[in-house]
């Protein structure tokens, strides 16, 4: 069904007024309705330079006193709006960046930063914003992070609200919108989101974002289609045009003819048909044709995931990603913290097992609370189980968090980054001094250890997956760095984009090596690399022996349907053949040819 919707007859409608856009598609489906302009006003500190004065210093007191009251009114001001964001559907994602702009107006260094330039520099509150603010994006941009980049829109977010307070503005309301709109904006912050009706707004469309920034975060907690990254649509749309938006393929279409409407209303009712379906599948296990099962989990990145998942039908949480508990805060979570966390992922998927990967923090995902680390090469720098090797207070609360929860919760320990095997028996090390000072305290947890697996992420790993396989209880494939240490690729890096196919032969040897030495050792293996979740990749893996794989839980149907479709014999058949491929066109045949036969 999805593929039709790829066809792009529209570049034949030249003579209409009809303008179509590609963007980044961030939450699948399509909708037509009539566009609403609203432009948040975003912060630009280069318009807004007429703000900027100097003070006496007597008047500095003052100044700071003004300040504080903008602080404390956009304080009061983000408290209503988190009330407010109590009654979305889900919640929880809104909640912990609400929360996350409650500590920068704390004593966080935003504030700090903006009282030393009144009283240092001489300058009033807005100036001192307007710096402040631009000092920290300059630093935040210079660390080439996209999740930091993200909390750049935070920053400016919370200066232009305090900016707005100053002068007296009021946080715009936004009760006009039309039922069923579909908003365009310049951005979108969670904040302002969050003052809009839910039931207004049927999808958006943003200038900017990006695919790990909130707005992301926000249409799939929403549940409605959204295209980031259109640079000129707010030069080409005006309020109540017509708007198509395929959330999928990330298209835009203005102004579209009677004859893509009517392609377009197929294409959704095609999309809701197939969701529908898929529902469908859902207390269905996920087994070939001629019986063999395979185990579907879901990959987690925050807690409130594990409800998709329960309602997508998965297995268990193959991967709950724990970096998320470091990032967007200025002190380290507790113990308790940790395993409430477990608490609420159990609870929304009971009584299934759920694999808790300890801290990857380096590289793509950076927490500043553990410090700003900028090594030569961040793919190869401490990463993962290196940094917590340097840090075991970190790695052991972690551990202690899940010997407490595996008194009620299934839970096992993935460690993240493994390339030696020195490096599996330290933290075993570690696990049982955790449990031994647990237990002196006087805790109760289980006389039994958690198990424990290994990601199998570096080429190394996978050379000595027969080694490996000997000490641990599990493995874990990560396809997405088993790439890029593989091809000597980064994985976040565009200008090489076209290198990075984990459909590569060197890959897939070391993906088969892997599974082969779990299958020997008698130990699981799960895949939870991005291509667990393309259902082009499905028979292929379960051909090479997989069977178990972990991936978001809005793919879980999908690829229970593929499973269901073909016998083992014949994923093997093609797992052969892929393996005596030489280049990667050959084995993107062999798919191509098992697909149309
Ligand atoms: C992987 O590398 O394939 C993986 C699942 O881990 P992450 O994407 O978190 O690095
Ligand atoms: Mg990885």
């Amino acid at each position: 069904m999805q593929n039709s919707m790829k066809t792009n007859i529209l570049d034949n409608t030249s003579t209409s007024n009809e303008i179509v856009r590609e963007g980044i598609g961030i939450s699948p489906g399509i909708v037509i309705s009539q566009v609403f302009i609203h432009d948040f006003e975003s912060f630009d500190p280069n318009k807004t330079a007429i703000l900027y004065k100097h003070i006496n210093q007597n008047k500095i007191e003052e100044e700071k006193e003004r300040f504080l009251k903008a602080v404390q009114d956009t304080t009061d001001q983000i408290n209503l709006i988190m009330n407010k964001a109590q009654s979305m559907i889900d919640s929880d994602p809104l909640s912990s960046l609400l929360d996350a702009y409650q500590h920068m107006l704390k004593s966080s260094r935003l504030v700090r930063g903006i009282i030393s330039r009144i009283e240092n520099s001489h300058i009033n509150a807005e100036g001192a914003i307007l710096e402040e603010t631009k000092a920290i994006s300059e630093i935040f941009k210079a660390m080439d992070d996209p999740y930091i980049s993200a909390r750049i829109e935070d920053i400016n977010d919370i200066s232009s609200r305090l900016l707005k307070n100053l002068q007296t503005v009021s946080a715009t309301t936004l009760s006009q919108i039309q039922e069923n709109s579909v908003i365009i904006s310049r951005k979108l912050s969670v904040a302002d989101a969050s003052l809009l009706n839910n039931k207004a707004i049927s999808g958006f469309v943003v200038i900017d974002g990006s695919k790990q920034g909130h707005t992301s975060l926000l249409a799939k907690s929403m549940g409605i289609p959204a295209v980031i990254q259109i640079p000129d649509i707010l030069d080409i749309a005006n309020s109540g045009d017509t708007i198509i938006i395929d959330g999928t393929y990330g298209k835009v279409i203005l102004n579209p003819t009677q004859e893509t409407i009517e392609l377009y209303r197929k294409y959704r009712a095609d999309f809701l048909h197939w969701k529908r379906s898929l529902t469908r599948l859902k207390d269905l296990p996920a087994v070939t044709t001629d019986g063999t099962y395979i185990q579907l989990k879901g990959n987690i990145d925050i807690p409130n995931e594990a409800d998709f998942l329960n309602e997508s039908g998965a297995d268990g949480v193959g991967l709950f990603r724990s970096e998320y508990l470091y990032l967007n805060r200025n002190d380290l979570p507790s113990i308790e913290e940790q395993l409430n966390a477990l608490k609420k992922i159990s609870s929304d998927i009971p009584n299934k097992p759920i694999v808790f990967r300890t801290i990857d923090i380096g590289a793509d995902k950076i927490a500043p609370i553990l410090g700003y680390y900028q090594p030569k090469n961040p793919a190869l720098g401490l990463r993962g189980v290196r940094y917590t090797k340097s840090y075991t207070d970190i790695l052991k609360d972690q551990f202690k968090a899940v010997l407490i929860a595996l008194n009620e919760i299934d839970v096992s320990v993935l460690l993240p980054m493994i390339s030696t095997v020195d490096e599996v028996i330290d933290a075993k090390n570690l696990l049982l001094k955790a449990a031994e000072e647990l237990r002196e305290q006087g805790t109760v947890i289980p006389s039994y250890l958690p198990k424990l697996g290994v990601m199998i992420e570096t080429p190394s790993a996978a050379i000595e997956s027969d080694i490996l396989a000997q000490q641990v209880d599990f493995f874990s494939i990560g396809t997405n760095d088993l790439t890029q240490y593989t091809l000597a690729v980064d994985r976040e890096d565009t200008l090489v984009e076209n290198l990075y196919d984990p459909l590569n032969p060197a890959v897939l040897r070391l993906v088969k090596l892997s599974i082969d030495n779990a299958n020997k050792n008698n130990i699981p293996v799960c895949l939870c690399g991005d291509i667990a979740s393309n259902y082009h990749w499905t028979a292929l893996l379960v051909g090479f022996g997989i069977r178990e794989l972990s991936m978001p839980a809005i793919n879980i149907p999908i690829i229970k349907e593929r499973i269901r479709s073909f016998s083992l014999e014949r994923m093997i058949n093609l797992s052969n053949k892929v393996l005596s491929c030489h280049t990667k066109e050959d084995i993107k045949n062999a798919l191509l040819e098992f697909d149309l036969n």
